[in-house]
């Protein structure tokens, strides 16, 4: 069954069979987004998503999307750190 998602770059609608969050206008986008994520890890190995969304100017959802997507793996410590801020 084709699901209906929202494309997280540019906002339209479109149907998939597999739950995305990416239209396919936009994979290279998203492809560019992520190898620019993987850099800044590789020079900031701690960086949480907060810091890496500052750090390469890009909405934290974006940083947060690829988490759950499981494509990063960010120490799980600091990942519900930030999830879980309140004040
Ligand atoms: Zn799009």
């Amino acid at each position: 069954m084709n699901k209906t998602c929202v494309c997280r770059y540019c906002g339209k609608v479109f149907t998939s069979w597999h739950e995305r969050s990416c239209c396919n206008d936009c994979l290279k986008t998203e492809e560019e987004e992520f190898s620019k994520i993987e850099n800044y890890l590789k020079r900031y190995p701690n960086s949480n998503a907060i810091q890496i969304a500052e750090g390469l100017e890009i909405s934290p959802f974006n940083v947060v999307r690829f988490i759950d997507e499981g494509r990063l793996s960010i120490r799980k410590g600091e990942f519900k750190e930030i999830k879980g801020r309140k004040k």
